[in-house]
């Protein structure tokens, strides 16, 4: 019976997606506490309200007073309608998501994707969610592919379908996060592809990353299905790099 026991704890108890300590968890906790426990949430950082498209803080421009575009996005509108993300890249959340892209653990994904999608205002009502695809060989290598674990995630939340079919990365592109900022538009433009444009034709679209770090590459996937007709793409992410 102690084995049987050590093999339910193993199945059932919430373990903590930062650092692993099972979690005491109370009927009614929320999102937040079924993903973090406390000392790892003490580290997690929510954005502040920012820009309603784009997402960005707009506390250095307007001193935080105004909820409206900002600057950048008025100039030249983006062709997602709004980016939202859950946490500040750091502390705990960045263990978390090292954890779910490069331990093996998938587990990961389910809770930490209800946390941070509570947290992100990002909006209802879409067709589908896509995933932001991963070059064949970077899939291959990985097993799976982060952004659509959490998209599956968030299926019971937002009742919309995952379509990992929707949109296709054409060539490898070199990590974001290695380029300076200039680069990482040219890297991504013309990687994406909607295979068949009659299935995204006039659907609203969620499109899901793990960490958006300068928006290159969801601002290019948006594009390329707002191209291939989608009615409308908004963004959400489990964290933002802050510039
Ligand atoms: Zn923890
Ligand atoms: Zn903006």
């Amino acid at each position: 019976m102690k084995l049987l026991g050590s093999l339910l704890d193993a199945v059932f108890v919430l373990r903590c997606v930062g650092c692993d300590v099972p979690l005491a968890t109370a009927r009614g906790a929320t999102a937040e506490a079924l993903a973090f426990c406390d000392l790892c949430a003490a580290t997690c950082n929510e954005p502040e309200p920012g820009c309603l498209v784009c997402g960005q803080e707009l506390a250095s421009i307007l001193g935080g007073v105004s909820r409206g575009p900002c600057g950048a996005c008025l100039a030249t509108p983006p062709p997602y309608r709004r980016a939202r993300w859950g946490y500040e890249y750091g502390g705990a959340v960045q263990d978390a998501i090292k954890r779910l892209k490069f331990g093996g653990r998938e587990d990961v994904a389910g809770p930490l994707a209800r946390a941070a999608f509570r947290l992100a205002e990002v909006g209802d009502g879409w067709d589908a969610i896509v995933p932001v695809p991963l070059h064949w060989w970077r899939l291959a290598r990985r097993g799976f592919n982060q952004a659509t674990a959490l998209s599956h995630a968030l299926r019971a939340v937002t009742r919309a379908p995952v379509e990992t079919g929707w949109l296709r990365r054409k060539r490898a592109t070199v990590a974001q996060s290695t380029l300076p900022e200039p680069r990482r538009d040219a890297n991504v433009r013309g990687a994406f592809e909607v295979p068949r444009r009659d299935r995204v034709r006039g659907k609203a679209v969620l499109l899901v990353d793990d960490v958006v770090t300068t928006s290159a590459t969801t601002t290019e996937c948006a594009r390329v299905l707002r191209r291939a007709g989608a009615a409308s793409v908004d963004v959400w992410s489990v964290a933002r790099t802050l510039a």
